[in-house]
């Protein structure tokens, strides 16, 4: 079966074409400012995507935007399939499930009611995600579709884990908890790094680093801790958020700033992070490049990071009572030797143990970084999250 994978924001919709039969990617791509003037289609497709079909054309809304990927799907020239009726299903990345979705589910109305129902965790992600299962269901009414939520994996937290100190009243009317987010992804390396260390029980941290980063804590497959929160700005620090902070942090820049809470909430997801540290840029290759020639303030910023990191470590091996292994994925966490060798560098004392030479050499594959000493396992292992999705589709709509 081939299933379109579709990740829908409020002016963007990406996609991937994969066929299950040997989960390879036949075409995946981007459009990009829907609804806004100058929206277009940057589509790959070909062997190892390395072929490319761009469009500048008016794409008012979502819809347009599915017609088009569809277009180019099954063109002559740059499509992978002859019709549509070649795509066996959909799957929708969803951002919040809220408390009501522990896994991935087939779309019907029940379901879509209450991806409706978390907007209010959701404000920005998921009316724009149902905007895209909306318009895909205008465009394939008869193609069965599953959404698969950012926030089922870590469902399984305990009340000491998701609570926040804050009155239990607001839990109850609000709903205010933590919830985590790229679940999809802290699923999908739980998922590997079991069937590599074949254990019965095991106790696992999930580093999943990249423009937005979290930490999973992860027992026999089971998440009991992650690092976001209500929302995705908790935690360590990122690429252009701040991570964690005192509260009163918000009312001393609102005030200082005349900004208003949403206004100063912006600041803290969009102009913070590295990039509000490095005053130069939130991608790290860029900021460990710059620090490489003696910036001071890129060098700061870098220190803040994998000083986060390496104590949430520490945090989750005392909070899971030990740790078995520890493993990098995303962006960063995949391709940046020197920034995983600064994040666990002190943490021998837990019996971590890198294998310096092959930390620095490993990029964007599997591999096994602690030496054959080390306690604590380390690893590197490449995330999926379409390919999670995927099969996740796969899994739902032939059961
Ligand atoms: P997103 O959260 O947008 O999916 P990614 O997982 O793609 O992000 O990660 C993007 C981050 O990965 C950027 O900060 C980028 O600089 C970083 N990155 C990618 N390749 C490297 C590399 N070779 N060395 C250091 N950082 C890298």
């Amino acid at each position: 079966m081939k299933i379109l994978i579709i990740n829908a924001g409020s002016s963007s919709l990406k996609y991937q074409l994969i066929d299950m039969q040997d989960e390879s990617v036949l075409a995946k791509g981007l459009v990009e400012r829907i609804g806004i003037e100058g929206s277009n289609l940057a589509h790959k497709y070909g062997e190892g995507l390395q072929q490319k079909f761009n469009l500048t054309t008016a794409i008012p809304n979502h819809t347009e935007a599915m017609n088009i990927v569809l277009a180019a799907l099954t063109d002559k020239e740059h499509g992978v399939i002859a019709d549509t009726s070649e795509i066996g299903a959909v799957g929708h990345r969803v951002l919040h499930g809220g408390m009501k979705f522990t896994a991935s589910c087939v779309i019907d109305q029940a379901c879509l009611d209450a991806i409706e129902e978390c907007i209010p965790l959701g404000p920005l992600h998921n009316p724009a995600n149902l905007q895209g299962i909306r318009a895909c269901q205008a465009v394939m009414p008869n193609t069965p579709m599953v959404a698969v939520f950012d926030t089922a994996f870590h469902q399984t937290m305990p009340p000491k884990a998701y609570l926040y100190g804050v009155p239990l009243e607001y839990y109850k009317k609000y709903s205010i908890r933590r919830y985590g987010f790229h679940g999809t992804s802290h699923r999908f390396i739980a998922g590997r790094i079991n069937e590599i260390l074949g254990m019965a029980h095991s106790k696992v941290v999930i580093c999943h680093l990249g423009n937005g980063s979290s930490l999973s804590a992860v027992v026999d497959g089971k998440c009991v801790d992650t690092s976001m929160g209500l929302t995705p700005l908790e935690g360590v620090l990122m690429g252009t958020r701040s991570g964690s902070l005192d509260p009163a942090v918000v009312e001393c820049i609102a005030n200082n700033e005349h900004l208003t809470p949403t206004q100063t909430l912006n600041v803290l997801n969009k102009k913070s992070g590295l990039l509000g540290l490095s005053e130069y840029s939130s991608d790290m290759r860029d900021v460990r490049a710059k620090a490489a020639e003696g910036d001071e303030k890129c060098k700061t910023a870098l220190d803040v990071w994998a000083y986060g990191i390496r104590k949430t470590i520490g945090a989750y091996a005392a909070a899971m009572g030990g740790i078995d292994a520890l493993v990098f994925t995303a962006g960063i966490g995949e391709n940046d030797g020197e920034g995983r060798e600064s994040i666990v560098d002190g943490l021998e004392f837990m019996g971590i143990e890198l294998d310096k030479e092959k930390n620095a050499r490993i990029r964007g594959e599997e591999c096994e970084i602690s030496t054959p000493n080390s306690k604590v396992r380390v690893f590197v292992i490449p995330t999926n999250e379409e390919l999670a999705i995927a099969r996740d589709t796969l899994e739902l709509v032939t059961k």
